[in-house]
């Protein structure tokens, strides 16, 4: 007897990993991306961190996902952490643990970074409230749609209409 396959399996199984394809996926095309149902959709259970000092972990032993999460980190925070942990499990081997203690600058924890840029603030649903972006209040209110923080939205703003920023 087996059992059956979490969505997020069957997803990475098929290739479908980057971001408008967990989207797609859910029919989600509106501000905020509900990142919770999200990870709950791909079968991944949300626990607090067991550390103080993580942002944030993902553990997958057997096909069960697990990210942990600073419960105490504001809302924002949170809902980038998770949807970096999202990453990791989308696109990484995950027969080792990631842990989120502090941004270490590799490869894998750049492409979690930009796999959660891109989940959260995904071009295409950005493109038709840009304008908002043309005074600072403006950046707020994008931020406030989309759950960010204003630095993840300023850097994202940047990004798309004014050439690259690392992240
Ligand atoms: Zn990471």
């Amino acid at each position: 007897m087996s059992k059956a396959k979490p969505n997020w399996r069957i997803l990475k199984d098929r290739g479908l990993t980057k971001p408008d394809d967990i989207l797609t996926t859910l029919y989600a095309f509106e501000p905020p991306v509900d990142v919770n149902a999200i990870a709950e959709h791909l079968g991944v259970v949300v626990h607090p961190v067991p550390e103080p000092g993580w942002s944030g972990a993902l553990t997958v032993i057997n096909d069960h996902a697990v990210a942990w999460l600073h419960m105490g980190e504001v809302e924002e925070r949170r809902r980038f952490t998770l949807a970096h942990e999202l990453g990791h499990l989308m696109l990484h081997d995950v027969t080792k643990a990631f842990r989120d203690v502090s941004f270490d600058g590799s490869v894998q924890e750049s492409e979690a970074n930009r796999f959660a840029v891109d989940l959260l603030m995904p071009m295409w649903m950005l493109d038709p409230v840009f304008h908002h972006a043309k005074t600072d209040a403006g950046v707020d209110h994008l931020a406030a749609m989309f759950k960010v923080s204003r630095a993840a939205m300023t850097r994202r703003l940047h990004e798309l209409f004014h050439g690259v920023i690392p992240l």
